[in-house]
């Protein structure tokens, strides 16, 4: 049984569960438009047979994210424990907005998670403005300084637009201060609340090439781990599996999709009717194949400058936790 899905499927071993839609924030570039839970959202047992055919399918890396998974504590918690326990060489993160974090929290997971990711979108200002909330970067911050204290690794996912990219290099320096691994940069990416707030917050052509020539610039000067969800055309060519593996997104309803964003009608699978175990292999093949075409032919995520959109998070969990 073990690793049929990642070795059969070549899927990325890591997984992102999105263990609810409710948000305390309502960002402009919120990809799933969080901000009050969906009427029928996974129990705390269904989760638990998600992760079971996850991890029995050879997956081995899981963010739990959302919306804002501290807010559903009482999911978050025995079910980072359940994974453990059914393998403690599974990797757990959970990734948040840092606005709920604090040390008793903290204190009720921490020894069941390998990371923690937070969001830094450029200064002060902007982080506050995407996000709709005045404390909000502060609270951040706040939330970095403790996950330091308590010597828990970090890595900060920081949103480029026209109005952070100037402050990519800001970013770095706090990142550094306060011992974070790693960065990864990302342009937004137009699903969910984003898409209404494309003309403002939407990178152009040069807000793309100025993000990768900053990028390149910043991981000559810093000894810090940096990567983006861009990268050129042609270095893709060379390694095409960076785009066209599936890396699994679960929603908080249980729908299964192949890629971030991706339309519900394009679902692999929905727990907890549907598992990847009894799933019939003729009805997966055709699925990854139609999932792999999309994206060969897609021109949606290729730019004027030829970079395509990617997912790493295998790398940037490979390199965080080496
Ligand atoms: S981007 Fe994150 S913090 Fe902001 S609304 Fe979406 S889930 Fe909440």
């Amino acid at each position: 049984m073990n690793n049929i899905l990642v070795k059969n499927y070549n899927f990325h071993r890591h997984v992102l569960l999105e263990i609810t839609k409710q948000c305390n924030l309502q960002c402009l570039h919120c990809f799933t438009e969080a901000g009050h839970s969906l009427a029928e959202e996974l129990e705390l047992d269904d989760w638990k047979l998600v992760l079971k055919d996850l991890i029995d399918n050879g997956f081995n890396a899981f963010t739990i994210s959302g919306g804002e998974p501290l807010l559903v504590l009482k999911k978050i918690v025995p079910l980072v424990k359940y994974i453990k326990q059914l393998n403690s060489q599974i990797k757990v993160y959970i990734f948040t907005n840092g606005i709920l974090l604090n040390r008793t929290n903290l204190h009720r997971f921490k020894k069941y998670v390998d990371g923690v990711g937070i969001s830094i979108d450029g200064c002060k200002r902007t982080h506050d403005w995407l996000r709709r909330q005045d404390s909000s970067y502060v609270a951040a911050i706040d939330a970095l300084s403790l996950l330091q204290v308590e010597k828990i690794p970090v890595f900060v996912q920081s949103m480029v637009t026209p109005q952070t990219l100037p402050y990519m290099e800001d970013v770095v320096n706090i990142c550094i201060d306060k011992g974070v691994r790693a960065i990864r940069f990302s342009h937004v990416d137009f699903y969910g609340r984003a898409i209404k707030h494309k003309q403002t917050i939407g990178c152009d052509e040069k807000h793309l090439i100025s993000l990768n020539s900053t990028l390149k610039r910043l991981k000559e000067k810093y000894n810090i781990y940096l990567t983006s969800n861009l990268v050129k055309k042609t270095e893709l060519q060379k390694n095409k599996v960076l785009f066209t593996i599936p890396s699994l997104h679960i929603l908080p309803n249980g729908y299964v999709l192949p890629w971030y964003g991706f339309p519900l009608k394009l679902a692999l699978c929905k727990y907890p009717t549907e598992t990847f175990s009894n799933l019939k292999k003729q009805v997966l093949d055709a699925k990854i194949s139609a999932f792999k075409e999309i994206m060969e032919n897609s021109q949606a995520y290729v730019s004027r400058s030829n970079m395509r959109n990617i997912i790493d998070y295998d790398n940037i969990v490979a390199h965080f936790f080496d």
